[in-house]
């Protein structure tokens, strides 16, 4: 059986504040997912609390990935049990070539799974990166390039999707930013995700954006208002907001 990530009656204070008022959301390895919403509505405080980030606060309820708590772990120990969170906004680290990045972060693995691990070899690694970029179309040289040093939005994207496809995880969860979300990058991450969907991958893709369905065909889509998922459906749900747009989730849910 799939890895299960279940999300159940999460609550998450910011500042004190509550945001998340009793989220429940599962996905599992193989399914695609998109959690819609407008702005505020606390999509990204949910990807950044899956993630481990310190400054949100969980006060109540659960998130349990394969049937451990994820609350009682450390980012890197979530990213290792299989889940990815591609950054909403990606740092940039001048110096370190994205190959080298996604090198370190399979070593990080690998020593993770076997302290005597001496890493992947560095011709495997070239192999196994190069499968990769062929796989997605992508130019060997942006593997050479310093990670997300003057990368466009586009660029930023693809060096998420590259991650993705090299890290191999069970289930990733992809937040896209709502300011200086572009179309082009909407674009790329939602062919990369096409392509790498399969029986081992389960995806959330997190947007705002209404036509995700020209780009991305999600199974189930999710609607996210003040903090709770208040409507839950398949593509139509998607078609039905273009259609109507935000106004009909708040008229309904207000
Ligand atoms: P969305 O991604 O759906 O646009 P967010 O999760 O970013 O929504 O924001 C939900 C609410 O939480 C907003 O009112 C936002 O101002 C607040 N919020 C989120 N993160 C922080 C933070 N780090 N500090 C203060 N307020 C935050
Ligand atoms: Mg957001």
């Amino acid at each position: 059986m799939g890895a299960v990530l279940e999300i159940r009656n999460l609550h998450v204070n910011v500042e004190d504040k509550p945001i998340l008022k009793g989220v429940n959301l599962i996905v599992k390895q193989g399914e695609s997912h998109a959690l819609m919403g407008p702005n505020g509505s606390g999509k990204s405080t949910l990807a950044n609390v899956l993630l481990g980030h310190p400054a949100y606060q969980v006060t109540g309820g659960q998130l349990i990935f394969d049937g451990i708590d994820l609350l009682e772990l450390e980012p890197d120990e979530r990213s290792r049990l299989g889940l990815f969170l591609a950054f909403q906004y990606p740092v940039a680290i001048p110096g370190v070539t994205l190959a080298n990045f996604l090198r370190q972060a399979i070593n990080s693995r690998m020593k993770a799974v076997d302290p005597e691990s001496k890493g992947i070899s560095i011709p495997e690694f070239r192999r196994l990166l190069k499968a990769k970029m062929d796989y997605l179309h992508m130019d060997h040289s942006f593997a050479g390039r310093y990670l997300n040093e003057g990368f466009s939005g586009g660029e930023k994207k693809r060096a998420e999707v590259l991650q993705m496809a090299t890290l191999e995880p069970k289930i990733a969860i992809l937040d896209e930013t709502d300011s200086g979300l572009d179309i082009d990058a909407l674009r790329i991450v939602s062919e990369g995700v096409e392509k790498l969907k399969g029986p081992n991958l389960g995806v959330l893709v997190i947007t705002h954006y209404q036509r995700i369905l020209n780009y991305i065909k999600p199974q189930q889509v999710h609607i996210m208002f003040e903090g709770q998922i208040v409507e839950n459906g398949g593509p139509d749900l998607a078609l039905k907001l273009e259609e109507h747009g935000y106004d009909w989730i708040r008229a309904r849910h207000a």
